[in-house]
């Protein structure tokens, strides 16, 4: 199939690992050129380094963290001093969090507010006059299942999660008379760097190893009983930035295993 994207450019917030890094290679390989945000500089100049290496395409990394508004105007200008214009932004840099409402602090929230809230607001306020340049684009914003059906241990991640997905269907109301389209992905339980982290501090207080704690919540949780890859999940993106899915507009799409359980 041809996704007609080669020579496209697309901006990924978290492109350095995990699902990020998932999307821009499975985008690579079709021939879109890239830049990629994430903090830490090292690994992300190894995976711009690595992807071009690979793939032959275009890849631009600034090292920024998008939940503070300096670094996003400065990522947009970098952009806009190589570029004429944007086709694809995926607000994607996100993480989970552990806590307890009573007793989480302001500044907790104020921190994932900004990173899965305000990241996507600024990036794509900044970013849709360079997509009109280019006479449209689209903008996914990854959010989560837990945005409709939340993990008890992170009610902070949840409620940003579900506030991102219905700035996602606002901007999308208004973004289409541009032509440029909106959705929101909500993956499920993807086996990336971030969860394995979080499954040995998890595990430990149960006294499971990571692996254990993974395979037993994959069972629990999803009607497949196992996790899913990022290259699973990084098809499902390279469809909706294609114009073969030029009629989803505003919509949340659910990649999970069959872990929601409610009709949509
Ligand atoms: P990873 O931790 O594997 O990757 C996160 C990426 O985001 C890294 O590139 C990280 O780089 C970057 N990042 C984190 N914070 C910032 C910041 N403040 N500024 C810039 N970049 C940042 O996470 P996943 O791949 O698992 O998750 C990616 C997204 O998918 C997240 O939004 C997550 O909530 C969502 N998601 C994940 C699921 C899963 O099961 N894995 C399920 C549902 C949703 P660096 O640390 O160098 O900044």
């Amino acid at each position: 199939m041809d996704v007609q994207l080669k020579g496209k450019l697309a901006l990924i917030t978290g492109g350095s690992v995990g699902i990020g890094l998932a999307v821009s290679k499975a985008l690579a390989k079709e021939g879109v050129n890239l830049v990629l945000c994430a903090r830490d500089k090292e690994r992300l100049r190894k995976v711009c380094k690595d992807i071009q290496s690979e793939f032959g395409v275009e890849v631009m990394a600034i090292a920024a963290d998008v939940s503070k508004s300096d670094d996003i105007n400065s990522i947009i200008e970098k952009v806009k001093s190589a570029y004429d214009g944007i086709d694809i932004l995926i607000n994607n840099a996100g993480t989970g969090s552990e806590e307890k409402i009573i007793d989480a602090p302001d500044e907790k929230w104020q921190y994932y507010w900004d990173l899965h809230v305000m990241a996507a607001v600024r990036l794509s306020r900044a970013v849709i006059p360079l997509m009109q340049n280019k006479g449209g684009g689209v903008i996914l914003n990854n959010a989560s299942i837990c945005a409709k059906q939340p993990l008890g241990y992170e009610p902070i991640y949840n409620t940003t999660k579900a506030a991102l997905s219905m700035f996602s269907k606002c901007l999308a109301n208004e973004a289409i008379p541009f032509n440029i389209r909106v959705n929101t992905v909500n993956p499920g339980l993807i086996l990336t760097p971030d969860w394995k982290k979080t499954a040995s501090a998890l595990g430990e207080k149960e006294g499971l190893t990571a692996d254990q704690y993974l395979d037993r919540l994959a069972k629990e949780y999803t009607p497949i009983g196992r996790f899913g890859t990022p290259e699973e999940l990084a098809h499902f993106f390279v469809f909706l930035c294609s114009p073969l899915a030029s009629y989803s507009v505003g919509s949340t799409y659910y990649v999970d295993g069959g872990w929601l359980n409610v009709v949509e």
